[in-house]
């Protein structure tokens, strides 16, 4: 990793030489909107290209290769406080990238919003300015790709115990809602839970709850979902008919800024064949047309 760094095109402020042909053309891809590679003999692509292999001295082989443009962070650092000749006037990640298909990482800035979100491994891709002139900076950044929202949803239920989850799936696949009542507070909890977050106590009996209920807090979603009707779209707390605790879920079947609290909605399965233990078997809540709820 360390060794990558000599590979490294410093940004900014890197180019004051004369580009020479491997620079050159890594430069005019650039401006073109295209990232590319030179091979090295040993059949290795160097990106950023340099005109000799680092590892063996000899000369690069001329062969250039497009790479990216989406790549992977290897590692990175945090600016949180950007100075004047930053690439960007907000917090920031320096990250080593790997472009897909290249061998070695090039240094750019990760437009990530929140230190939380960098990581190894995270993939990204570049922003490019609108206007380029054949420099590195004719990328502005990179920034994470939009990889299938992290669905609430999932989020949720990655924190259930496990062999709750597999209950409440099983009654998804047959096209019910499974809850459970604590036997000590009365709350019924949906999705299914072994034990009461409240009372601390095992909860053994399991209650069925209709596919209704009312929409209590919703959030209108600009950023595509492969499992969401359209873009925006609207994920919501429902609680359903019967249970004490409202569950995220989508909202379709109405346009996103139609969308209220309170409101009421039903779910909308997939066809019974096409139903498994998966919340894929719940398409999103539509609204009934009911009278809206006090919430
Ligand atoms: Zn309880």
């Amino acid at each position: 990793m360390i060794q990558r760094t000599r590979h490294v095109l410093e940004f900014p402020g890197g180019y004051t030489r004369t580009t020479g042909p491997v620079i050159g053309r890594f430069l005019t891809e650039l401006r073109d909107r295209r990232l590319v590679g030179v091979r090295t003999a040993t059949g290795r692509t160097l990106v950023p290209p340099l005109e000799y292999d680092p590892d063996t001295g000899d000369a690069v082989t001329g062969e250039f290769v497009e790479v990216g443009p989406a790549g992977t962070v290897e590692s990175w650092s945090w600016a949180g406080s950007p100075r004047a000749g930053h690439p960007l006037d907000r917090p920031f990640a320096w990250a080593l990238i790997r472009l897909d298909g290249a061998d070695t990482s090039l240094l750019h800035a990760v437009d990530a919003g929140d230190v939380r979100a960098m990581r190894p491994g995270l993939r990204v891709r570049p922003r490019w300015r609108a206007e380029r002139a054949g420099h590195v900076t004719d990328i502005e950044c990179f920034v994470p790709e939009v990889t299938a929202m992290t669905a609430p949803v999932r989020v949720e239920y990655t924190v259930t115990p496990g062999l709750a989850l597999a209950r409440f799936l099983s009654g998804i696949a047959r096209g019910v809602f499974l809850g459970s009542r604590c036997g000590s507070c009365g709350k019924v909890y949906v999705p299914y839970r072994l034990s009461c977050p409240e009372c601390g106590v095992a909860v053994t009996e399991e209650v069925e709850l209709p596919g209704t209920g009312t929409v209590t807090t919703f959030a209108i979603n600009n950023l595509p979902d492969p499992r969401a009707p359209e873009v925006p779209f609207v994920s919501a707390y429902v609680l359903l008919d019967g249970a004490d605790i409202p569950m995220i879920v989508l909202i379709g079947g109405i346009p996103a800024h139609e969308v209220r609290e309170g409101m009421r909605v039903r779910a909308v399965w997939a066809p019974e064949s096409e139903r498994g233990p998966s919340m894929d078997s719940v398409r999103w809540f539509a609204p009934t047309g009911e009278p809206d709820e006090e919430v």
